[in-house]
Formats: structure tokens, C-alpha cells, sequence
């Protein structure tokens, strides 16, 4: 076995994102302009609405903006599942909006990975969509009871979830120390910014103009003013995700948690064969600061986890030492990859999609670690909140729900990193003294 190298720990981007999917240039706005919807941002959240808008009618004119190119923001950093997940529990969900708008929203999201899945094959946009469901990994006492809770619940749901126990789970993943395990068939793998870059290219035939290197200094009613010129339009998509700084006149000041990633070397056949990982499932751990992971479309396995705002400097060494925890098979594999970027996270965890009509302003906030599924349910449902259509999306609880402010300056950045520290803190006690303490937070 050779040595592993010395982990280039700089913000090198995914590699299926970066090396392999070619984009053309796009130039930037020419100047004062008119529109019927001008999107901000073209990561999986506009480009998915600049979609649905043209589903809905082919004639609506629609700009996309982006201060920089297509899909460079968290679309092109993400690790890859698009899954029927919600940032808040449902249960939480259910004792806001009740039982039957919580249960909608669960069928809305099972239905969101399938309509991913048929759009990317429809348009042939080359993404490497994967079905393979989803595997949750419990390895202490605490969090295989963590597990069989969720299992109850998500059954109440009417999701599809199987219990497993350590030999079962062993037939989709084999990591070490597993206990007991949970599978679920509504995950999909995804090569995000494939995505974003095949919907552009999309969008683009069917008429849409997308912008880049165009910055939006302010957003008003019925106009949104970029350092490329100033745009009239009757409705403006706030779709910048967690890309610093915000948008003045959005009423958004948001606040953000870094997740980070790495990526291992391409695996060779017989080491995925010890893993036992089908392309297409992802796996997260029921840890309370979750690590998820997939295998990518070449081979290598990719890892994530939330890390704090922002991550600390030892955050990928740690991740590092959680995929070795996890697979030790792996201890002499090269990482070749790492990279960070912040997520969106709403003060009460919820994800959030609506339109202010006065102002002609929709957003869509919160997706946090959701967001490759919650980018296309968000789209839909934007185009027929804009396009004045009553629909059973535009129903569903997440629609108009605001979340409080994070409070202003480092007290919302104090927060966040606490609630990190807690979670890890909380993973080491639950670990039994007799596992290695590898993955501190
Ligand atoms: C490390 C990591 C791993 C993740 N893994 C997963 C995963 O496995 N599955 C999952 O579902 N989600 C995952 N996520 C979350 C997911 O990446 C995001 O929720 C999703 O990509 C957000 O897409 P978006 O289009 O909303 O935002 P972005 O892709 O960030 O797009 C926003 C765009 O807005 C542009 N913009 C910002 N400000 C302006 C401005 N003033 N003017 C013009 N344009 C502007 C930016 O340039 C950017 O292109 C992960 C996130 C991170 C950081």
C-alpha cells in the first residue's frame, strides 16, 4: 500500500464539477434593459425557476443574472444527493401547519427527486443521475435510538423506510462500527453543477438570456439596478443562496454556517467492492453533526459535513479523520480534493419560498444542506406563484413562511458556531469509550 499524500487542504473545488464540465462563456448584461422576471443568481434555484417560468408559459421573458458564471456558487460544490429532505423535522412542521400540510410536503419532496431525475433524462442534460436511495448509518447505542425514532416517524409520513440491522446495511454499505442502519429509496446521486450548466443550456434555447459577471447592487420594486445596467421587470427572483454579501433591498441580512467536503483519489474496483457502494446511494451517518457521502460518477468517495461559521482551520483534516473512522480501508488513500462553502440556514431551520406581490419580489430561502432537491421544488412553485396559478404546490406549508432575522453582526456567526461545537460535543459523549475518539468537532 502506498503512503497517502499530503492533502492539498486549499479550496479545491469538486472535482467531477471543476475538471469535468465545460461551460461556455456568457457575456454580461450590455446596459438599461427590460424584462418580464429578472432572477438573481443562476445556481440550481434560478435556473430551475427560469425553467418552470418557461414550462409554464414560453412567452414570459426572462433575464438571469449572475456576479459571476453559471453555477459557481453552492451549486457547484455540492456533494451530490438530491433527496426527499426538509431542514426542519416533519414533526415540527406538523404542529406549525398541521398534520396534512406537513404530510403534502413529504409527498411533494419524494415527488421532487423523481421529477429531477425525469427532467434531467427528458432534456438530456448529462448530470450522472443516479437512483440508489439513501442509507443512514447509526454507530452508537444512542444514535441507533436516534434512528429507530426517525424510522417511527418518517412511517407516520408515509415515507418508505426500511430498518436494518448491521448485515442488512452491510448489503449497501460496509462501514465500520455499524449498528443498526435505515434505508430509504428516495435519494438520488447528482453531479450538481452539470446540472446547473445543462439547465442553462436549456433555458437559453428556449429564449431565456443569462447574464454573467453581473452584479445586482439593489433590488426595488419593478427594478433591479447591476453594475451592468438597471433592468424594468414585474417580478425579481432573489436566488443567491448563502453567496456573500446579500442583496440590499432583498430584506434579507442572511447568516450562514461553512460546510466543507473532500473528495478521495478515484478508487479502484476492488476497494469499492470491499465498500460495497452502488453508484447512485448516498449514506449519511445519525450522527448529530451529520457527515454525508456518496460515491462520485469517477470513483472517488466524497464526504461532507456542516463545520461551523466560519469552518476552522482543522475542519477538513477532521472530516478526514471521520472517513477513516468510518472506511479504515481507506487510511492510505489520497484526499485530492477539499473545499468549503456556506450554506443557507434560516434562524428557525426552516426553508422558506414565497412572493411579496406589492413588491413584485420572490425568494426562496434555508435550503442548507436540501438544496439540490429543494432548488427544483422551490422553482416550481415560484413559477406558479408568479404566474398567478393556484396549485397544490403553491399550498404546500413552506410557501409565506418567514423566519425570524439573525440577529445583526458576529452575534448570528456566534450562534452558529456554537450550535456546531454543541453537536460535536454531543457526538463525542454519545461515542462508547471503546471506539477510538477519531472525528472530534
Ligand atoms: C460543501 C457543500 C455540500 C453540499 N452538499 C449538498 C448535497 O449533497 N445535497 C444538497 O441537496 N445540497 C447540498 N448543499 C447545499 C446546496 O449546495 C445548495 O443548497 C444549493 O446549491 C444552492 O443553490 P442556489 O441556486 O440556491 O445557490 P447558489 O448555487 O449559491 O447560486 C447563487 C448564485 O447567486 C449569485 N449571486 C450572489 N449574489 C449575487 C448578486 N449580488 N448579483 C448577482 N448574482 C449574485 C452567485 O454568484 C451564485 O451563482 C451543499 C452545500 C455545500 C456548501
Amino acid at each position: 500500500m502506498r503512503a497517502a499524500a499530503t492533502p492539498p487542504w486549499a479550496d479545491v473545488r469538486d472535482p467531477a464539477g471543476a475538471g469535468r464540465v465545460a461551460d461556455r462563456h456568457r457575456a454580461s448584461l450590455d446596459g438599461d434593459t427590460t424584462a418580464d422576471v429578472v432572477v438573481v443568481g443562476a445556481g440550481a434555484t434560478g435556473l430551475w425557476t427560469a425553467y418552470y417560468l418557461l414550462e409554464a408559459d414560453p412567452a414570459i421573458d426572462v433575464l438571469v443574472v449572475d456576479a459571476s458564471t453559471v453555477g459557481e456558487g453552492a451549486s457547484s460544490r455540492t456533494t451530490g444527493w438530491c433527496a426527499a429532505r426538509f431542514p426542519v423535522a416533519t414533526e415540527t412542521l406538523a404542529s406549525r401547519y398541521g398534520a396534512a400540510a406537513a404530510r403534502e410536503l413529504r409527498a411533494a419532496l419524494r415527488d421532487t427527486v423523481v421529477e429531477v431525475g425525469g427532467v434531467t433524462a427528458a432534456e438530456e442534460i448529462a448530470c450522472d443521475f443516479a437512483y440508489g436511495g439513501h442509507l443512514v448509518l447509526a454507530r452508537t447505542p444512542a444514535q441507533s435510538a436516534r434512528l429507530a425514532e426517525a424510522v417511527a416517524s418518517a412511517r407516520r409520513w408515509d415515507d418508505e423506510v426500511e430498518p436494518l440491522d448491521a448485515d442488512e446495511a452491510g448489503t449497501h454499505l460496509r462501514a465500520a462500527g455499524t449498528r443498526t442502519a435505515a434505508w430509504t429509496p428516495d435519494s438520488a446521486r447528482v453531479q450538481p453543477r452539470a446540472l446547473a450548466t445543462g439547465l442553462a443550456r436549456v433555458v437559453e434555447q428556449r429564449g431565456v438570456r443569462v447574464a454573467e459577471r453581473t452584479r445586482v447592487l439593489r433590488v426595488s420594486p419593478r427594478a433591479v439596478v447591476t453594475d451592468q445596467g438597471t433592468v424594468r421587470c414585474r417580478h425579481v427572483v432573489h436566488a443567491t443562496g448563502a453567496t456573500p454579501p446579500g442583496v440590499p433591498g432583498t430584506g434579507r441580512a442572511g447568516a450562514a454556517t461553512d460546510a466543507v467536503a473532500i473528495a478521495t483519489e478515484p478508487l479502484p474496483a476492488p476497494a469499492w467492492h470491499e465498500l460495497g457502494l452502488a453508484h447512485g446511494t448516498t449514506f449519511s451517518v445519525a450522527s448529530r453533526r451529520a457527515v454525508h457521502g456518496h460515491r462520485s460518477a469517477d470513483d472517488r468517495l466524497v464526504l461532507t459535513a456542516r463545520a461551523g461559521a466560519p469552518a476552522p482551520s482543522g475542519a477538513h483534516a477532521r472530516l478526514r479523520a471521520a472517513l477513516v473512522d468510518l472506511f479504515p480501508s481507506l487510511a492510505t488513500r489520497a484526499v485530492t480534493h477539499a473545499w468549503r462553502w456556506p450554506l443557507d440556514v434560516a434562524r428557525d431551520g426552516y426553508a422558506s419560498v414565497g412572493v411579496d406581490p406589492a413588491a413584485g419580489l420572490a425568494w426562496t430561502h434555508g435550503h442548507a444542506e436540501d438544496g439540490t432537491a429543494l432548488a427544483n421544488l422551490a422553482g416550481r412553485t415560484l413559477a406558479d406563484l408568479l404566474t398567478g396559478t393556484s396549485s397544490a404546490l403553491t399550498r404546500l406549508p413552506w410557501v409565506g413562511h418567514r423566519s425570524p432575522a439573525w440577529p445583526p453582526g458576529p452575534a448570528a456567526t456566534a450562534m452558529l458556531t456554537a450550535a456546531a461545537w454543541r453537536a460535536a460535543w454531543s457526538d463525542r459523549t454519545e461515542q462508547p469509550a471503546s471506539r477510538p475518539r477519531t472525528s472530534r468537532g
